[in-house]
């Protein structure tokens, strides 16, 4: 059966959920910049304060703390431009696998940068961590996310946060890929800051939000006319934030609704390694995200399965969207230590909340297929030859 637009790829960005787009045109149509004092300045006012009120609510947090961004990478690089600026940190400690935006903005922030390895199975050491607390002086920051994109890896942020903050340090939490997907709360947590992206869970791409715990001081990065508190300047992107806000809240409606996704893809592993016994799905000993499943077949290039798959209808990532059309093999997996031999072979399924059960049919058939094609092909080679 060919099952166009198959689509298994959340995680470098979601389908809009209806009711958010909906809401996105409403807001369209109902236009008012939220700084105006008008009537209809008022109503957009009123939206942006729902908005807000519903993200606050995703994490448990106070809306005066909800700074609107444009998305997931200006929240990361406000907490750590932002937090460096107005406070004397004095080394940045970054998880060996954050995102690009994370570990790019802790590069530029020109504060001594300081990597904490992950174990085999993609979870922090905490006792290198520790370590490296005990040895440092001065203030540090922590920039460790939530949940990783490409393996779906779910880090120890509250015992990281302890550590931290037992010598006075910051933690910054790239939440972007766990919201939405498993249920946290900022204070379960333990962080003073955290990065949240519309796309991943339903919403628009372009809206995100920068969500302190408590009202700490933050250099803005974007001078304006004092919007978000002065920490944000800028017309607010009123329909994309409206989006955000709808997609929080039905986000938190649908939290139950992963338990399927996990029954989902803890199947689809199962087949998978069925098809093909030599499989490597990483991170599979550690607490996972339900919805991601990354895994490598020994000996067949990611690109050549990617573009295969392509062709049959079937939307995956060889890696973090953010990262592919790069030659690099994954900075994740090479933390991990895998060998490049097997991270060139790395591909990732992501599921959300349109997946079905014939999705991963119809990818277990395709995989079947191309499989077979590949080895067909392989014993070719010694005959023409
Ligand atoms: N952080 C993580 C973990 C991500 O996966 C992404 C997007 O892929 C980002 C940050 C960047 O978010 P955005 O696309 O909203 O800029």
């Amino acid at each position: 059966v060919n099952r166009p637009g198959t689509y298994l790829d959340y995680n470098a960005t979601s389908p809009v959920k209806p009711a958010v787009r909906h809401a996105i045109l409403r807001a369209l149509e109902e236009g008012g910049n939220p700084s105006s004092i008008h009537g209809p300045g008022r109503k957009a006012r009123v939206r942006l304060d729902e908005a807000r009120d519903a993200v606050a609510a995703l994490v448990g947090a106070c809306a005066e703390n909800v700074i609107f961004t444009s998305g997931g990478t200006e929240a990361n690089n406000l907490a750590i431009l932002g937090l460096t600026r107005t406070h004397a940190i004095e080394t940045i400690l970054v998880s060996a696998i954050e995102h690009p935006c994370v570990r790019t903005a802790a590069e530029e922030s020109s504060i001594q940068l300081r990597e904490v390895p992950v174990d085999k199975n993609g979870v922090l050491e905490l006792t290198a961590l520790k370590e490296m607390l005990d040895h440092g002086n001065g203030c540090v920051l922590l920039a460790l996310m939530l949940a990783n994109n490409e393996t779906g890896v779910i880090q120890p942020l509250a015992a990281a946060s302890e550590y931290v903050h037992a010598v006075g340090g910051l933690v910054h939490c790239d939440a972007v890929q766990a919201a939405g997907k498993i249920p946290f709360s900022i204070a379960d947590l333990g962080v003073d800051s955290l990065a949240l992206s519309a796309h991943k869970f339903g919403g628009p791409q372009g809206a995100g939000a920068l969500v302190l715990a408590h009202a700490l001081p933050l250099g803005a990065r974007l001078l304006g006319g004092g919007q978000e508190l002065g920490r944000r300047g800028g017309t607010e992107n009123l329909p994309g934030i409206v989006g955000l806000g709808e997609a929080a809240q039905l986000a938190m409606a649908d939290l139950p609704d992963y338990s399927r996704l996990a029954a989902l893809r803890d199947d689809f592993e199962m087949r998978l390694r069925q098809e093909t016994p030599a499989i490597v799905i990483f991170g599979e000993a550690a607490p996972r995200l339900p919805n991601t499943s990354a895994f490598a077949a020994p000996g067949v290039e990611a690109d050549t399965l990617l573009m295969a798959l392509d062709l049959a209808g079937i939307a995956v990532s060889s890696g973090s969207a953010c990262s592919s059309g790069k030659v690099s093999h994954s900075h994740v997996l090479k933390a991990m230590a895998v060998p490049d031999s097997l991270a060139r072979s790395a591909l990732r399924v992501s599921l959300g909340w349109a997946s079905r059960e014939g999705d991963l049919d119809y990818f277990i058939a395709s995989w079947r297929q191309i499989r077979a094609q590949a080895d067909r092909a392989r014993r070719a080679v010694p005959l023409a030859g």
